[in-house]
């Protein structure tokens, strides 16, 4: 982690780990651990049409847990689940300017899923870098203002 923060050539300013995506079943079933056995605070959920997800949101100090639960079979994160299982999907680092994030990562040859930002829950401003130029981890960034 210190390599991505400190590293010499880089512009771009990642404020802090904003949060922790973690692909579930049911937000209903996951809220049992997150909010019951762990006392979390479950500040709603949020469907997000777009992308074919409910999302629920738990803070956690600075950051926050976020649960996403498919809305239909052919969402991206009900492809995860049936990939990968459920679990750790994506880590979210806050920027301080999405846009010239992303400009900088083009320029640097990362592959980006998503080449502008969109607008994800909480209408923050997201925008996802492929795994295969992560070492396999999904890596969400995201602006709110
Ligand atoms: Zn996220």
């Amino acid at each position: 982690m210190a390599a991505i923060l400190i590293s010499g050539g880089t512009k771009m300013e990642i404020l802090k780990i904003d949060h922790l995506g973690i692909a579930v079943n049911s937000i209903d079933d996951g809220k049992n651990f997150w909010s019951d056995v762990l006392g979390l605070e479950f500040e709603g959920a949020e469907t997000v049409d777009a992308q074919k997800v409910t999302t629920a949101f738990f803070p956690v100090g600075e950051s926050e847990v976020e649960l996403l639960e498919s809305t239909s079979p052919d969402g991206p994160v009900a492809k995860f689940i049936e990939k990968k299982g459920t679990g750790f999907q994506h880590v979210a680092f806050r920027v301080a300017n999405i846009e010239e994030a992303l400009a900088e990562l083009k320029e640097k040859g990362i592959q980006l899923i998503d080449q502008e930002p969109r607008i994800g829950a909480g209408g923050a401003k997201i925008a996802f870098l492929h795994p295969k130029a992560t070492g396999g981890v999904l890596v969400e960034l995201c602006q709110r203002d």
